[in-house]
């Protein structure tokens, strides 16, 4: 992107060496396997990108979004699974504790989540609570200067193998009287529940938390009780901005794969390049990827010079990820196609591309709800409800 300053540039090119060092070699065995890519944690916290977006001053990098989107684009281009562990980990857990911790929660999480010691995650969905987030029955009650929490989780990033999670639990009975903690595997009436087996992303664990009388002292809560609606909303802005950045890293992949592929595979005495219509679905794929590309750097960059106001940010970043999610997905499908047979096995990764590119249709989001936060923007929450 023109821009892009020379620090993101070199922050680019040094996370593309390293998902070429770390990521690709392992990915293929991990998404069969379903397991997960310990080691690449702690290289990344040797690079500072776990604190990305953390000041300075309590151990981050001090990066901005536009930073944070690159990481995602150049790591999803090779493993969107780790990728997506390491957006919960760095983005939903890491930058808001940063963000909205108190001096002695930063101090008692942040070194360990930034060097890669701790894994990280946020436990927001629950098993009757995705879309309709706010609907959440986890309950926070207050017993003196300890609240008991009861509920439960799901569809958690990490929750397997996570070590602290930054979780959401009601304390009122308004809808909005949700408050936020910081949960430690080995609280008292904390466990971790089922781990799911998953059509893509298979290398990033996912799973349920569950509260069981568990006890946390009032030091775990973060902000003020029953305030935690806009500091939870403005995360799933940044969210949908930087995971469109996983969905760009995979559509570029599927591309160059079926590129390559299309200048060497024969049919009828020709590459199969040669034919139009195969043409036609390389160039509409490249296309429609730098038109998503523009749309995310353009909304990281509003939202790194503060120019949006909230209703405002969440459009722009709800229509990034609405087009670059469907993008990679279509993309993605097109490169199987290019590859024929072949794009149908796991001798190419074109079919886990596309596996992992329907995630992010789902997740920090569906379509759905991200084009209705497009038309109450556009015509106003009196028309559409
Ligand atoms: C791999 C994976 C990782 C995830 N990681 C996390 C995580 O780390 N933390 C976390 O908190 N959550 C996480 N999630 C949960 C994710 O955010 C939810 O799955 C998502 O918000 C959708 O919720 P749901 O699955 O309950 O679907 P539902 O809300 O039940 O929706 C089902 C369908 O109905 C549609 N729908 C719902 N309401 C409307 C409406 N008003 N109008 C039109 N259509 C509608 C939806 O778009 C969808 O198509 C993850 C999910 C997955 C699959």
């Amino acid at each position: 992107m023109w821009f892009f300053s020379e620090e993101h540039r070199m922050l680019q090119e040094s996370v593309r060496q390293f998902a070429a060092q770390e990521l690709t070699p392992r990915i293929e065995q991990l998404d069969h396997e379903e397991g997960f890519n310990r080691d690449a944690f702690f290289k990344m916290g040797e690079l500072g990108l776990l604190g990305i977006t953390v000041a300075e001053e309590d151990g981050g990098s001090g990066l901005d979004a536009v930073s944070a989107t690159l990481v995602m684009e150049e790591m999803g281009a090779a493993d969107a699974s780790t990728t997506l562990s390491y957006l919960a980990h760095s983005i939903l857990c890491v930058n808001q504790i940063g963000k909205n911790g108190t001096p002695e929660q930063k101090e008692k999480y942040l070194p360990k989540l930034i060097s890669g010691e701790w894994i990280g995650g946020m436990g927001m969905s629950e098993p009757d609570a995705g879309s309709d987030a706010l609907a959440m029955k986890t309950k926070a009650t207050r017993q003196g200067d300890h609240y008991v929490l009861n509920g439960s989780k799901t569809w958690i990033t990490n929750g397997p193998i996570g070590d602290v999670f930054y979780c959401y639990a009601r304390t009122g009975e308004e809808r909005t009287q949700i408050s936020t903690f910081m949960v430690e595997r080995g609280a008292v009436g904390f466990s971790t529940g089922k781990k799911f087996s998953k059509m893509g992303m298979r290398a990033s664990p996912t799973g349920e938390l569950v509260f069981s009388n568990c006890q946390l002292h009032e030091r775990e809560r973060v902000g003020q009780e029953g305030k935690s609606i806009k500091m939870m909303m403005q995360n799933l802005d940044l969210e949908r901005i930087t995971i469109s950045g996983i969905s760009l890293g995979i559509a570029r992949s599927s591309i160059e794969v079926a590129t390559r592929y299309a200048k060497e595979r024969m049919a009828f005495g020709k590459p199969i390049g040669a034919f139009q219509q195969i043409q036609e679905r390389l160039t509409e794929a490249s296309a429609w990827y730098e038109a998503c590309r523009a749309l995310t750097y353009q909304a990281a960059k509003l939202w790194d010079l503060g120019l949006m106001k909230d209703k405002e940010a969440s459009m722009m970043a709800a229509k990034a990820k609405l087009q670059s999610a469907q993008m990679a997905t279509l993309v993605a499908l097109d490169a199987i196609q290019i590859l024929g047979g072949y794009g149908y096995t796991r001798e190419f990764p074109v079919e886990r591309f596309m596996r992992d590119a329907k995630l992010i249709e789902i997740g920090a989001g569906t379509n759905e709800i991200l084009r209705i936060i497009i038309a109450r923007q556009m015509l106003g929450s009196e028309v559409v409800g």
